[in-house]
């Protein structure tokens, strides 16, 4: 008899896992979310007003080095090339972002070739610094001080409500700094939008009748459990075990909407770097989008704040405190029967989409290789946890 599934979240993890399995074992599969609509935080839909397609959730952009990835995604909707340029404000000027040749020429007023930027940036860096082990000395020992209280300082206590001492060295390392004029904001191979938003490629994976999407639908663990052969959840770890130990630290973002007729910001993406200003970017949607043309515009203000018991996780802070409860949960995660976590949510990470996609494909491999095998059926994926 076919097994039967339950997924917890209709995001990405979700719905490959879903698409992934079906095509690999006999089964049924119920995909639930308490959200009214399927794609998690990438969600994407048009708004009524101006027919743009917004990112609900923040701004998307799909990239991965991985070719297989590319055209697993690309095998369900049609991706056009997009290329991020990011703006960034910082005092009364605005500057390219990742800092670049130009960033660096532009701020120090100077017209340097990239030799003689990286040789006066060595100038800048601080060198006592060998091994840097949090965001502040991973900025200090390769940008300076400079360059580092005008871009980064402000923007990531804004964003993390932390001091960037507090905060890994790896949130610093997802940007590149570049002595050439290449304002790229990522540095992947395949890069691009879908046409259609990222809601529609993930109704597309689970188009299958073996897959039920079962929207407004809140799990609870255990009871929710029963008639199912298995469960894989996606969701929060410290929800999954109702907080017994207390609450993982996220950030969560708000956003204010606004419309205006023409081009707000001429980007899809400014950064505002300085500390007293009460937000940390604008994101104009309709630049995500080419291709497109359209006479009005909206934009999101995004705003940074601690997670409260009613708003949705979104940037896992991993402070150190954090790091001790996750051994916790992970322990109890550990004895469960029959339950399987994956996501950004569930393992608690900072995740990019080809990350969460490339293991939603690992995960159904090896799930499907145990039952086939009949061997232990994997907990998480096979992951660096702390
Ligand atoms: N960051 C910053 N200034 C900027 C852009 C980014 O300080 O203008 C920092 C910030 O701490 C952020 C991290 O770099 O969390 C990673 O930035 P990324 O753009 O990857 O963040 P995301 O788009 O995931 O929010």
């Amino acid at each position: 008899m076919a097994n039967r599934f339950l997924i917890v979240g209709a995001g990405f993890s979700g719905c490959v896992l879903a698409q992934q399995l079906v095509s690999a074992l006999d089964c049924t599969i119920e995909i639930w979310d308490e959200r009214n609509h399927l794609g998690g935080n990438c969600h994407t839909q048009r708004d009524e007003d101006t027919n743009i397609m917004t990112h609900q959730y923040g701004p998307h952009i799909f990239n991965t080095d991985k070719k297989y990835i590319w055209d697993y995604v690309n095998s369900f909707v049609e991706f056009r090339p997009y290329v991020h340029r990011v703006k960034a404000k910082s005092g009364n000027t605005i500057f390219s972002m990742p800092v670049n040749l130009h960033t660096i020429n532009q701020f120090f007023n100077k017209n340097f070739t990239p030799n003689e930027a990286r040789a006066f940036l060595e100038t800048k860096a601080d060198k006592t610094i060998k091994d840097p082990q949090n965001f502040e000395e991973q900025a200090l020992s390769f940008i300076g001080r400079e360059l580092y209280e005008a871009f980064f300082y402000g923007y990531t206590k804004k964003q993390w409500g932390c001091e960037p001492k507090e905060l890994p060295a790896s949130f610093l390392k997802r940007i590149p700094v570049r002595f050439n004029y290449d304002d790229n904001y990522h540095t992947n191979i395949f890069t691009g939008i879908p046409v259609d938003g990222y809601t529609a490629v993930m109704e597309k994976m689970i188009d299958n009748p073996a897959i039920q999407i079962i929207l407004n639908k809140k799990f609870t663990p255990n009871s929710d459990s029963i008639g199912f052969d298995h469960v894989f959840y996606t969701g929060p770890i410290d929800a999954f075990f109702n907080y017994q130990f207390g609450r993982l630290g996220y950030r969560t973002v708000t956003f204010e909407k606004s419309i205006a007729v023409g081009d707000f910001q001429g980007s899809s993406q400014m950064n505002y770097c300085e500390e007293k200003i009460p937000f940390t970017r604008i994101t104009e949607h309709k630049h995500f989008t080419p291709w497109e043309n359209h006479e009005k515009t909206i934009c999101f203000t995004e705003f940074s704040k601690e997670t409260g018991t009613d708003d949705l996780p979104y940037y896992p802070k991993r402070l150190a405190a954090d790091k001790e409860l996750l051994v916790q949960y992970r322990m109890l995660a550990e004895a469960q029967n029959g339950v399987t976590f994956l996501g950004r949510l569930a393992t608690y990470r900072y995740m990019d989409m080809h990350h969460v996609i490339d293991e939603a494909m690992d995960m159904a491999k090896q799930f499907s290789n145990s039952i086939s095998k009949k061997t232990k059926l994997p907990i998480f994926p096979n992951i660096e946890f702390y």
